[in-house]
This record gives C-alpha cells, sequence and structure tokens, in this order.
C-alpha cells in the first residue's frame, strides 16, 4: 500500500476502528497524527504524535490541522444512541449530530484549503451500513446521523475531485470494539445481546477492526485514485441479505 511519507490526521483515534486504522497507517509508512478526547488511551497507541483533543471544538481542530498539514483525513469520532425516535430526546439529538456529522464538518473544512494547495489529498469519513443503506432497530437517530455522513462525502467528492481531492465513505456493519462491548453490557443481558448481533450476520460473526483499518488505507492510497465519492459497505454481507 502506497502510503509511505503521507501525513494521516485520524480522529478517535485511541481505540476500536480510530486505533486499528492509525496503527495499520504506521505499518504502511504514514506519518500519522491520533486525535483522542482519551489522553490515557492515546499514551497506549504506537504513533509518533498524538493529540489530546475534542473534535467538537473548532479551534483546536482548526490549529491542528493547520500546523499537521495531512494528505489524509480519516474521520472516525462518532458514537452510537440507542432508541426509537419516541423515546429520543432532543439533546440527544443534538449530541449526536454535533459529535457524528458536525465533527466531520469542521475537519474537511479545515483540511480542504491546504489539500487544494498540494493539489492532492484523500478524506475518509467512517460512516455505518446503519444510514441510507439499511435500518437497524433502536438506531434512529444514529441512522440519520449515518445517513448524513454519505451526503456529506458525495458533495465533497463532487466539489473537490477537479484538484485532485478525494472523498470516500466505509460503512461498516458490527465490528468488535471496545464501545461495542459497553453496548452490550448496557442491555443488561451480555449473552443474549452478543447472541442476537452474531445471528444477524450471514458470516456467523462480527467484523474486525483491522478489517476496516484494510479497507482505509486502499481508500487512503495512490492504489485507489480513481475511487471517490462512494459508500463502501464492509459488514459481512448484513445489508445483502
Ligand atoms: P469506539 O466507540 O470504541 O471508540 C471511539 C473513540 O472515540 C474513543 O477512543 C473515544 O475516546 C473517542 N472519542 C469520543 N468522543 C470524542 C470526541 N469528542 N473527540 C475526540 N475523540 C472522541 O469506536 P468504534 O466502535 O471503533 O467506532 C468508531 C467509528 O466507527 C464511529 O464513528 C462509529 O459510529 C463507527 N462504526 C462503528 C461500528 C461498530 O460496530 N463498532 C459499526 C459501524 C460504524
Amino acid at each position: 500500500m502506497r502510503l509511505k511519507n503521507k501525513k494521516a490526521f485520524i480522529t478517535a483515534a485511541g481505540q476500536g476502528i480510530g486505533k486499528a486504522i492509525a496503527e495499520k497507517f504506521v505499518h504502511f509508512g504514514s506519518d500519522v497524527l491520533a486525535i483522542d478526547i482519551n489522553d490515557a488511551l492515546l499514551t497506549k497507541l504506537n504513533v509518533s504524535k498524538s493529540l489530546c483533543l475534542d473534535v467538537r471544538d473548532t479551534e483546536a481542530i482548526n490549529k491542528a490541522i493547520k500546523g499537521f498539514e495531512p494528505d489524509i483525513l480519516i474521520n472516525c469520532a462518532g458514537i452510537v444512541h440507542s432508541g426509537t425516535i419516541i423515546v429520543s430526546k432532543e439533546e440527544e439529538f443534538d449530541h449526536a449530530i454535533d459529535l457524528n456529522i458536525k465533527s466531520m464538518y469542521r475537519t474537511i473544512k479545515a483540511v480542504i484549503p491546504l489539500m487544494q494547495k498540494k493539489g492532492s489529498g484523500s478524506i475518509i469519513n467512517i460512516g455505518s451500513v446503519v444510514s441510507s443503506v439499511i435500518g437497524a432497530p433502536n438506531r434512529c437517530i444514529y441512522g440519520l446521523s449515518k445517513a448524513a455522513v454519505i451526503g456529506l462525502t458525495k458533495s465533497v467528492a463532487v466539489d473537490f475531485v477537479k484538484e485532485g481531492i478525494r472523498c470516500n465513505c466505509i460503512c461498516p456493519g458490527t465490528v468488535d470494539t471496545p464501545s461495542l462491548h459497553e453496548r452490550l453490557e448496557a442491555t443488561g443481558d451480555y449473552e443474549k445481546s452478543m447472541n442476537d448481533f452474531v445471528n444477524r450476520q450471514p458470516m456467523g460473526r462480527l467484523g474486525l477492526a483491522s478489517e476496516i483499518a484494510d479497507l482505509a488505507a486502499y481508500l487512503a492510497s495512490d492504489e485507489s485514485k480513481f475511487v471517490t465519492g462512494q459508500e463502501h459497505i464492509i459488514d459481512g454481507g448484513w445489508s445483502a441479505s
């Protein structure tokens, strides 16, 4: 994978998918700046540069992106809100929009002028198959926010395609990450919830964060330079069944 000497700015890199991407990119020779709100997680990462930042802080994000001048931007920060529209609260809606969507709006807005100067760049937004691709029970706010990620991706891709800037979205199915285990614990019946999640997978297993990182590495690299504006589904066949 041609990532050598490419600078990658990766949000939510402390654990899960973001961490797997950060460490895979280091393996492929990329210069990674890992961003997370949890400093303790960042100190355990195998990357040369990290910054403890909240992706909702526009000023701090602008400063970090300007200082680093990334060739690659990975927008991974996002939270899962559980529940139907009926049980959801407006504050939860606003929080999910800020974290799942507006954070991407902020980083992309900051990075585009720098990529325009270079005449190249690859932006990868982590969406979800639970979006405009499929609906899942009790994922109303989450699904609508991830559908917006696909819309943002296509819009940015179209607006900057002639300037060498690509923008793609990765739509994972259920992936084995620390927050997934927290969600399963929160149901009150971990075993049953885990079985339900696995049983809806045609392959009979959850995805691995490293599998998402492999796709991110391809989309960030020059091997994918004819690919832009797409939602790349990686869900073990869940949405096909
Ligand atoms: P996770 O939830 O396990 O970890 C998220 C990381 O984000 C943590 O390290 C946390 O400290 C950091 N973070 C939280 N708020 C932050 C903020 N305001 N600023 C900076 N960092 C912050 O991660 P995950 O499950 O790998 O999910 C990562 C992304 O992948 C999310 O956008 C999620 O919606 C998406 N996704 C996950 C799955 C899955 O099954 N795990 C499936 C589809 C999509």
